[in-house]
């Protein structure tokens, strides 16, 4: 085993008010500078909707991620440009999104108002370029199909509704309030990384005390091999530096003990960060998966951290004893490992994404009645097949097609409702409530904990930041510059340790 900690989070999606806030704290602290305009480490899309950069999720358009190479052995390849086969690419790269995928960010010439003249009409602050400075005529932005814009015409365009049915399709846009929820996005801190393998000046790597990926701006080129690679499109090129950026987790902050500025501005409390352990000699197994399974592998590779074997080598493989204590407190291996609640993004990209989002309930249980919870019939369960938000488009999204997965989430998520109405209104019997968490996997001990930690966790329990070690983790590694080169996973090579 070759344990390794990663910070690693779960965003909670029936929590997100779509406030935009985590953006704009985001924006404020990093990327309120020249070149930097365009840029959103942290952005929320609305679903079904395109997102941002546009269609950011059609691989086949910007051919980011890994795929099987189909020769047999089931090996992965990246999809686009290796480290060394996008070097015959380097000065044309037909899969990099462009200006107008993104949006060309602008300001308003405020001064305008102040300083016209006498007139009939009333002063306006003109719209001009934040990159040309000349005005120019508004036509997208990072939210332009917010709230699905009051139109189904971003909706329709989703790659993700290419797993309905066309009569689902036509059941969605068919109702006659459009059902959408909110999907915050940031960098996942992969960890198998597409954007640092595909780098060719080996600028981004994996910092080997917590996972988080990061990009040294000395050794940038600018060659934006990471912006076609990142399937997420979350390394973004500043154009007056020269060199890619991307988010951070607001490392910074971490190793001061302080939640990332999105997280701790979240208005929903939707997000939570803590440390897993992982198997890093198992991502090639893991990588190679079929579609189907690639849930339950990664799920597989994150390391239970009370299992004293696991304790034993994690300690030999120089993780310490405080970061141990962490991931024993972390609410993310809770959500994702022990609750199976929490799910990937996306996870058919194969870059192992740490970033976990418990999938929406409000659309499933929300009915043209409004009349949520039926507690008249018998079909508890039956309202996850009469919803306007097919499953299927959840798992196109969160489990690479595999429905299984977001049914169990969202029947233990309703079944922790059910738990908890009896406890407040009392209109089912214990015998019923009983039979409904047996059926969703679910003890009443865990449907509490799942409660409380959804509903009422105190800050330390939804942010439980390790101490930082950044130098010790430094010194038990041999060369924190060395790659492992042609692999393509970037990592810093392990420390020697006993069998
Ligand atoms: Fe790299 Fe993954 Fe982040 Fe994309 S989402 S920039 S592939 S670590
Ligand atoms: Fe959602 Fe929190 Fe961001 Fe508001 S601040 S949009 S609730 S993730």
């Amino acid at each position: 085993m070759d344990i390794r900690s990663q910070v690693s989070m779960v965003f909670h999606l029936d929590k997100c008010i779509g406030c935009h806030t985590c953006s704009i704290a985001c924006k404020n602290v990093w990327t309120d500078r020249k070149g930097a305009e365009y840029m959103w480490w942290n952005n929320v899309e609305t679903k079904p909707g395109t997102g941002f950069p546009t269609a950011w999720e059609d691989q086949d358009q910007y051919g980011g991620g890994w795929e099987k190479t189909g020769n047999g052995q089931g090996l992965v390849k990246l999809r686009t440009n290796g480290r060394y086969r996008g070097i015959a690419n380097i000065f044309y790269n037909p899969k990099l999104p462009l200006l107008d995928d993104y949006y060309e960010p602008w300001t308003y010439r405020y001064q305008d108002l102040f300083t016209a003249g006498p007139s009939d009409d009333q002063p306006i602050a003109r719209a001009v370029s934040m990159i040309t400075g000349k005005p120019i005529e508004i036509e997208a932005g990072p939210n332009w199909d917010d709230d699905l814009s009051g139109s189904t015409i971003y909706a329709a365009n989703d790659p993700n509704l290419a797993a309905l049915t066309p009569a689902q399709r036509q059941q969605m846009f068919e109702v006659e309030r459009l059902v959408f929820f909110y999907l915050p996005r940031i960098c996942n801190h992969c960890s198998n990384p597409s954007c640092v393998a595909s780098c060719p000046s080996g600028a981004l790597y994996k910092r080997g005390e917590d996972g988080i990926v990061v990009l040294n701006q000395d050794r940038c080129r600018g060659w934006r091999m990471c912006v076609s690679s990142c399937p997420y499109k979350k390394t973004y090129f500043n154009w007056s530096t020269g060199k890619s950026e991307k988010c951070i987790l607001c490392y910074p902050r971490l190793e001061s003990g302080q939640a990332p500025a999105c997280f701790h501005s979240c208005v929903g409390r939707i997000r939570y960060l803590g440390v897993v352990l992982y198997d890093a000699d198992k991502i090639t197994d893991v990588v190679r998966r079929p579609d189907e399974e690639l849930v339950d592998a990664q799920r597989e590779m994150i390391l239970d951290p009370h299992d004293p074997e696991v304790i034993r080598q994690a300690r030999a493989c120089g993780v310490h004893d405080s970061v141990i204590e962490a991931a024993q407190k972390s609410p993310v291996y809770k959500f994702v490992k022990e609750w199976g609640l929490a799910l990937p993004l996306h996870i058919e990209f194969r870059t192992m994404p740490m970033l976990f989002y418990v999938p929406p309930l409000l659309p499933i249980l929300g009915n043209g009645e409004g009349d949520v919870y039926d507690t008249t019939s018998n079909d508890f369960f039956g309202t996850l097949d009469q919803n306007r938000l097919p499953v299927e488009y959840l798992a196109r999204l969160f489990s690479a097609g595999n429905v299984g997965k977001i049914r169990y989430a969202l029947r233990k998520m309703m079944a922790v409702r059910y738990f908890r109405r009896n406890e407040t209104v009392g209109d089912l019997s214990q015998a019923q409530v009983d039979a409904l968490l047996a059926e969703a996997d679910c003890s009443r001990e865990e449907a509490e904990a799942i409660y409380k930690l959804t509903s009422l966790p105190l800050f330390d329990e939804r942010f439980v930041i390790p101490p930082t070690h950044r130098e010790e983790a430094i010194a038990a590694l041999h060369d924190p510059l060395e790659f492992k080169g042609a692999t393509g996973f970037g990592f810093r090579e392990a420390p020697e340790r006993a069998p």
